[in-house]
């Protein structure tokens, strides 16, 4: 199944992302998240390329065992900043062998100590590459608040726009936590030209060390509310826990309620979050639908 033409439907698009376990980390341990993440029924699973392509074995074999065991919908991602042409290519083809029809083309991070290759500068450049060579459906990356390395958001648009001529069928967002600078994002795309959806990509902030490790990382503006969040349960670890689902709840309400035409949950591999968050999105929809 194609990914991109679920945005053709009805249906709100839900979809979770996963990283494969770390070096020292269990795959049997990974099955069972995935199990628990496949019983929620999402659209699609995406599962994320380790920086500089260090697990790209294990992303295709977790992929595949998403499509082939789970029986759910995989988008799996490939970055280039790393990689020749002819490792891309082997990527691929073992995508391919696997019967993987979706990928999120990336060019990935710089990785402190690893040259990067020449083959591709940007993700565009690698979605031609993979356009005139390979039958999938591709996705890319976006960013609401703009990307570190742009000048202006409006340089970061124009990239979009670049994606979408090199064959991007649909456009997944860094996570962020205000709704304001998505709406905005999206008008100004679209202003720009760019007619893909746009899924928003939401991360339930359930710790604290996600705060300094992931959103310091990705430099996503701080609203009132969630600061207001984190100070009041800086030393309630349960309390932050639950309050950071309920945010994550509101957020995606709030998301789907302005138009958005789905939310993709970094779920950091944590079943039971998804879980919670997709339940009370689910639970707020029926209310909503007169369904409970
Ligand atoms: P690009 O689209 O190449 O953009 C990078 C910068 O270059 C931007 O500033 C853009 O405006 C500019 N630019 C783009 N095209 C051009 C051009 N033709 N000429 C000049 N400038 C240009 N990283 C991983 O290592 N593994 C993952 O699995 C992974 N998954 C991700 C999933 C999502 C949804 C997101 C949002 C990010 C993910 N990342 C992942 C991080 C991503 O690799 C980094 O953000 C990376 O720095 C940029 O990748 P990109 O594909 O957006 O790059």
């Amino acid at each position: 199944m194609r990914i991109h033409e679920l945005f053709a439907g009805e249906k709100p698009v839900f979809s979770l992302e996963v990283f494969p376990p770390k070096k020292n980390g269990s795959i049997e341990g990974m099955y069972r998240t995935l199990a628990e993440l496949a019983d929620l029924r999402p659209d699609y699973i995406s599962v994320t390329y380790g920086a500089g392509g260090t697990a790209a074995g294990l992303s295709c074999e977790l992929s595949s065992h998403v499509k082939h065991r789970l029986g759910i919908e995989p988008l799996a991602h490939l970055t280039c900043i790393n990689s020749s042409r002819s490792q891309v290519e082997q990527v691929l083809d073992r995508l391919r062998d696997e019967q993987i029809e979706n990928v999120l083309a990336l060019r990935g991070d710089r990785v402190p100590g690893l040259e990067p290759k020449s083959d591709f500068s940007h993700a565009d450049e690698l979605m031609r590459f993979v356009s005139g060579r390979y039958d999938l459906s591709l996705a890319g990356a976006c960013y609401p608040e703009g990307h570190p390395d742009s000048e202006s958001l409006q340089a970061d648009v124009e990239s979009l726009r670049r994606k979408q001529e090199a064959g991007a069928k649909h456009l997944v967002t860094q996570l962020f936590f205000d709704t304001d600078p998505y709406f905005r994002f999206l008008d100004r795309a679209a202003a720009a030209g760019v007619t893909l959806p746009v899924q928003p990509g939401v991360m339930p902030i359930v710790k604290l060390g996600q705060i300094q490790r992931t959103v310091a990382l990705s430099s996503a503006s701080l609203p009132a509310s969630f600061s207001k969040m984190i100070t009041r349960y800086e030393y309630d670890a349960d309390g932050l826990y639950k309050a950071g689902i309920q945010y994550a709840v509101s957020q995606c309400l709030a998301l789907l309620a302005g138009g958005a035409p789905g939310v993709h949950i970094y779920t950091m591999n944590n079943a039971d979050v998804a879980r919670q968050v997709y339940q009370g999105i689910r639970g707020a929809l029926d209310r909503e639908e007169g369904r409970t």
